[in-house]
């Protein structure tokens, strides 16, 4: 798949690092798990929406937009990294976070992403939750193309066909790391949201036949609704990219068993996995999505669903910055 025909400006450092995690492997006594350091991708303490805004912004550069508009949950790392690469491209960056917790903790409000949000100097607008986020960001667009501003919007997640653009390369990186090591590898996992990172891995994995499969695990909707979203998004991926028909139905699965109350709720699984890796790996995950796709890997590996000779790989997606938000979560 040719990916550089199309507009990309390149920040991410690049490629993260493929580690195995032997201490957990032989902990959970499973298959060999590797972790791939989408946390470790550079930009405003990484993550998994950098990939994507290295499309997403260099298809705005290329339509000559002046202001970023884009929109998140409260502790957003999508519009963490969208704050940091605008202030460093000198765009104007407008953030909506919507309120969907419902969390009156003041560290939720204003600590870990927020914090950096207004250190990177965007301007916020918080709007209740179940507010129509597509629509208050079109009411933006028109007040700064009224100004005589050109805006540019990014959906929330950075997930459209464009932003999924980064996942499919991230699947092509990671064939390439697999083939130089003479890895067989054979699951992928990663957290799945607003769905361009499972969307673009699936259309990287089939578009190349690979013949790893990809688990999403869920991190706020329901199994069916979240296969339905990521399906369509592969699919409008891999047309983008001219390979039409070339994700099936059934390459797109995903898990709904992991979420508990509600995104952004903490469980148990997501307090443990955090603890797990902190404590035997050095690694940091997130509350919200690595943490809840890990506890999800290892209740998996606890019930027998990978053979002990098998290799997986956790997609590791970042958002730790937001631990500094859940701060009463990890101490009480
Ligand atoms: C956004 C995000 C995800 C989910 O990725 P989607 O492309 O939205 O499905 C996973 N992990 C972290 C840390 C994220 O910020």
């Amino acid at each position: 798949m040719h990916i550089s025909r199309f507009p990309r400006i390149h920040f991410a450092h690049l490629p993260t690092p493929l580690e195995p995690l032997e201490k957990l492997s032989k902990l959970l006594g499973g298959p060999q798990i590797f972790i791939k350091r989408d946390d470790c991708t550079g930009l405003a303490t990484g993550g998994n929406k950098t990939r994507k805004l290295e499309f997403l912004i260099g298809d705005a550069l290329h339509k000559k937009a002046d202001t970023i508009i884009t929109q998140g949950a409260t502790q957003s790392n999508h519009v963490r990294q969208t704050a940091a690469i605008s202030a460093k491209l000198g765009l104007r960056c407008e953030i909506l976070l919507e309120h969907r917790t419902g969390s009156d903790d003041p560290d939720y409000l204003e600590n870990g992403n927020v914090l950096l949000d207004r250190i990177f100097g965007a301007s916020i607008q918080v709007v209740p939750a179940g507010t129509d986020m597509d629509a208050v960001m079109e009411e933006k667009a028109q007040e700064v193309r009224k100004k005589g501003g050109n805006p540019y919007i990014i959906p929330g997640g950075g997930s459209n066909p464009t932003g999924a653009l980064g996942y499919v390369n991230c699947a092509m990186e990671l064939v390439g790391q697999l083939n130089d090591r003479g890895l067989n590898v054979d699951h992928l996992i990663t957290a799945t949201g607003s769905a361009g990172t499972q969307s673009g891995l699936v259309t990287g994995m089939e578009g190349t036949r690979s013949g790893i499969p990809v688990l999403g695990i869920c991190v706020g909707a329901e199994k069916q609704a979240q296969e339905k979203k990521v399906f369509n998004l592969a699919k409008e991926t891999a047309e983008f990219l001219g390979i039409p028909g070339s994700v099936s139905s059934e390459a797109v699965v995903a898990y709904g068993d992991y979420v508990g109350p509600g995104y952004g709720l903490p469980t148990e699984g997501m307090l443990e996995a955090v603890g797990l890796l902190a404590r035997e790996e050095g690694i940091l995950l997130d509350p919200v999505y690595s943490g809840k796709a890990m506890a999800g890997l290892i209740d998996l590996i606890r019930k027998g669903h990978f053979r002990k000779d098998e290799n997986v790989v956790f997609l590791h997606t970042g958002g730790s910055a937001a631990l500094f938000a859940y701060r009463k979560t990890f101490t009480s």
